[in-house]
Formats: structure tokens, C-alpha cells, sequence
């Protein structure tokens, strides 16, 4: 690697190896920054066929992993060139104080063929800034209607131009509030610069509440985090790393959940050995992988593992040649029982387990609870009565559907939903059962049960005795 000093322009060209990869997969180019200097363009080449390389910035205040203070911007493969100056930044990058002192443009060798990748970056330092775009004012959608009382539904997963799709979050905003959504998690990849745009709007647009969130996006596996907090370190390549950033999130009081655990998700690759709080057991189409996600996630409860089932649709917005956005946002649609429509609310309503996940914004919408004498126990829940209790089942927009209830012995009961507000109420015996939860699933009569297509799921509602039950039991030796 050599590099060309210059006043206002540096060239780094090297060549990075399928060696350096394994090595370390984050390569750090150092350039000095003078004072009086007001922006920084950065571009890179190589050859984007048979390799993908990353692109990040850091600025002096650090760069090391995990508190990474310094950080200023990734886009990962989706820009060649982009500018960061002291009021206006290329998405994906924040904008603000251009420090005098060392920086480092950071490469993530992402794919890098047998033979090597040249490349080549070139870093200009700018006497003068970029002027701040003023956000162009997106119209509002109208408020949704009204919905099951207690539930409010939303996307958990999406991307706009702070990574690698199109849209500015008020854009792809008004998308989710025109289907009615009510709360949107903005989850751009390994960045935080969408969360200026959504303080601009005060966090709500259309009447979507915008759930500041970061897709924290490794080499070995994808998790979303969200709510607000700092940015989160991406650069995770062990168990331990991506442990440390999980005791990040919940330090910040963040819930940190698993996502697309499934064959070309990208997989998981870490393990499920560690105290994430949600795992994402429905991406995108059903058909798509996530019979896959579903067993991952019922092998976990059956060992007595709470993670809470969300869904996500990953959708990343683009512009036809109309100027249209096209996106698949809501398509799995989250539901989340709740005390009220705020960032706060959605996030505890989540963190509690009480959530169902539907194939689209329209529903259907499946809700659980046990009721033994006077109390009842919602989805994420957990119910301490032994012997015979009664199971609820509520279903909204599922006439036709097919009610499948599983517990931790494994299928329970089947029933037709007849109606499309339709209960219905069965006895269970959750001690020995462990958890019971629900799907609807889509009946097609050519195909066996148990490859018919998902149109809801919920969450399981749990059995824990009391711990007086419990030490009771230990004592008897049971
Ligand atoms: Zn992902
Ligand atoms: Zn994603």
C-alpha cells in the first residue's frame, strides 16, 4: 500500500488478499486532516464484479472497537463517492465538526476474489462545505383508522438512502402510513444518520411513530436494535464481540433481536447463546426461508428460551422511472398490544412478548391469553396455575384461516375460523404443556398441512410456577 501526500488530495491504492480477510476484514486507511479544513470527499474503485468492498469513516475522537466515539459514516457498498462536511453529509454519513487530526477511511472486505482486489481510494479535504438540502416537505397520509382495541401494528425492519435503498425517512414514512401502519423502526445498516431525519419530523409522520433502530450488519449475521441510544459497532467477527454489543444495547435499555435466522437471511452464525431479546422468525414473504426462522425459534422454546418472535420486512424502497416509490414495507406487518401509541410503549409492549405478527398491514390478527379464575395471562406472559385453565383465542380478518395451537409438546388443536371477528375458548392444562401459542395458517387443499403458508402467528403464552411451587417441587426431589 502506498500513499501520495498532498495538501488537499490523498490516494491510497493496495491490494487486499482473501488473507487479509481472514486476517481482520476491517481495514483502516489513516489520512491527516489540517485545520481550517470544512469537508471531506472521499471516492473508491475496484472491481465490483468479482469482489465487494465497504466504506466507512471515522473521524480523531476513535476508532476501536467497541466505543468507536469517532464514528462518522458507513455505506457500505451502495456509494463510490460521498461527502461529509460540518452541515450536510451524503446519507449514511453525520454531518458536524470536521476535527483537525487523524482519520480513517475504514475498507470492509466483504467479498474479495482468490486473486486479490486492487483498489483505490481517494480522499479530497475541502476548504469549503457542502450547503445543508433542505428537506423537501413530504405531505402527510391521513391518520389511520381504527383497530383491535390495545393493538397497534407496524414494521420492525426497513431501509431508506442512509443505506443501501431510496427514500428519506419522511418518504418511505408516508408509505408506511398509507397502509395504515402505525409505528415504523427505521433500521439502516451499520448507521445512525437516518435519526436526524427522524428528530426533524418529531418522530412521527403520517402519523407513524418513527422507532429510531440500527441494523447491526456483520460478516456472520444481522441483528436490529432499536429506540434510541449511541451507534453501535458492526465490526463483530466472534462470539464475544457481538455479546459485548448486545450488553451495549440493553445498558442503553435497547431490546437486540436475531435477525433473518435462515439460509441466505444472511444466516446467523454466532449461536444462539446469548441474551438477545427478539428474534426475527418472520422476514419478508413466508416462502421465502421462514419455515426455517419458525423451527430455529421453537427449538429455543422448547429449552425454555424466551425470545420474542417479531417480524420485519427488510424492504428496501426504490424510485420507478415515474418517481414512484416502490416497497414491500408492512409485508410481514408487526402488532404489538400497548398502552398507548408512543416509541416507549411499542418498545415495552415488545420487550413483555406481547406481539403477533400478520402476512400483511390488513391482518389477520391472532390474540392469545390463559384465564384461570380472575386473571388472565396475555401472549409473553406467563401463568403460574397448574391444572386445568381456559385457553382464548381471538381472531380478527381470518375467516376461512385454519387455527393450528401449539404448545411445547407440539401440536395441540386445529379449528376453522368460522367469521371474521371470531373467538373461541378451549381448555389447556399449561403445566403440561409448557407454552401454548398460535398460527393461522392459509388451508390449501392440494398441499399437507403442514406446508401450508402462514397468515398469522402469535406469541406463546408461558407456564412458570411460583418459586414457592418451585422450591416445593425441589424439595420432593421432582
Ligand atoms: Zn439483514
Ligand atoms: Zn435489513
Amino acid at each position: 500500500m502506498k500513499g501520495h501526500p498532498s495538501p488537499r488530495r490523498r490516494i491510497f491504492r493496495g491490494t487486499a488478499s482473501p488473507d487479509d480477510r481472514r486476517r481482520n476484514p476491517y481495514l483502516l486507511l489513516p489520512f491527516e486532516v489540517p485545520q481550517g479544513t470544512k469537508a471531506i470527499g472521499i471516492r473508491y474503485d475496484y472491481d465490483r464484479e468479482n469482489n465487494t468492498l465497504d466504506l466507512g469513516l471515522f473521524d480523531p475522537r476513535g476508532h476501536e472497537f467497541p466505543a468507536a466515539c469517532g464514528f462518522r459514516g458507513w455505506s457500505g457498498s451502495a456509494r463510490d463517492r460521498v461527502v461529509i462536511g460540518e452541515h450536510w453529509a451524503t446519507p449514511g454519513y453525520l454531518p458536524g465538526p470536521i476535527y483537525p487530526g487523524t482519520w480513517h477511511v475504514i475498507l470492509g472486505l466483504y467479498r474479495v476474489s482468490d486473486s486479490g482486489c486492487d483498489y483505490e481510494v481517494e480522499i479530497e479535504l475541502l476548504p469549503e462545505g457542502p450547503t445543508s438540502h433542505p428537506a423537501p416537505v413530504v405531505p402527510e397520509a391521513p391518520e389511520s383508522g381504527p383497530h383491535p382495541e390495545g393493538w397497534v401494528k407496524g414494521d420492525l425492519h426497513c431501509h431508506t438512502h442512509h443505506s443501501d435503498a431510496e427514500g428519506s425517512v419522511q418518504e418511505v414514512a408516508r408509505a408506511a402510513g398509507e397502509k395504515g401502519l402505525h409505528f415504523l423502526a427505521i433500521t439502516d445498516h451499520n448507521t445512525v444518520s437516518q435519526w436526524g431525519e427522524i428528530e426533524v419530523s418529531g418522530g412521527k409522520q403520517s402519523g407513524v411513530v418513527l422507532l429510531p433502530g440500527e441494523e447491526i450488519t456483520t460478516y456472520w449475521g444481522h441483528a436490529n436494535v432499536w429506540g434510541p441510544g449511541r451507534w453501535l459497532d458492526f465490526r463483530c467477527r466472534h462470539r464475544k464481540d457481538i455479546k459485548a454489543i448486545c450488553d451495549l444495547a440493553h445498558g442503553e435499555g435497547r431490546p437486540f433481536s436475531i435477525n433473518h435466522p435462515k439460509p441466505n437471511g444472511p444466516a446467523w452464525e454466532f449461536g444462539f447463546d446469548l441474551p438477545f431479546d427478539c428474534i426475527e422468525v418472520w422476514h419478508g414473504l413466508w416462502a421465502l426461508g421462514n419455515e426455517h426462522s419458525l423451527r430455529v425459534w421453537e427449538d429455543l422454546l422448547r429449552r425454555g428460551r424466551r425470545a420474542v418472535a417479531v417480524g420485519g420486512s427488510d424492504a428496501h424502497p426504490r424510485f420507478n422511472a415515474q418517481g414512484r416509490l416502490i416497497e414491500w414495507i408492512g409485508r410481514p406487518t408487526t402488532w404489538v398490544w400497548t398502552e398507548g401509541l408512543s416509541a416507549e410503549a411499542i418498545l415495552a409492549g415488545i420487550r413483555a412478548g406481547h406481539v403477533s405478527i400478520s402476512a400483511c398491514p390488513e391482518g389477520p390478527l391472532v390474540s392469545i391469553a390463559v384465564i384461570r379464575g380472575g386473571d388472565t395471562f396475555r401472549q409473553g406472559e406467563s401463568c403460574p396455575f397448574a391444572g386445568e385453565a381456559e385457553l382464548e383465542v381471538e381472531v380478527w380478518s381470518g375467516e376461512g384461516l385454519e387455527l393450528v395451537l401449539v404448545s411445547g409438546r407440539g401440536e395441540l388443536a386445529r379449528k376453522r375460523v368460522m367469521g371474521n371477528r371470531w373467538q373461541e375458548t378451549m381448555p389447556v392444562d399449561l403445566e403440561k404443556e409448557g407454552y401454548v401459542r398460535a398460527e393461522l395458517r392459509v388451508p390449501v387443499p392440494a398441499s399437507p398441512p403442514g406446508r401450508w403458508p402462514m397468515a398469522a402467528l402469535s406469541n406463546p403464552v408461558w407456564y412458570e410456577p411460583f418459586l414457592a411451587d418451585k422450591i416445593r417441587d425441589l424439595w420432593r426431589g421432582r
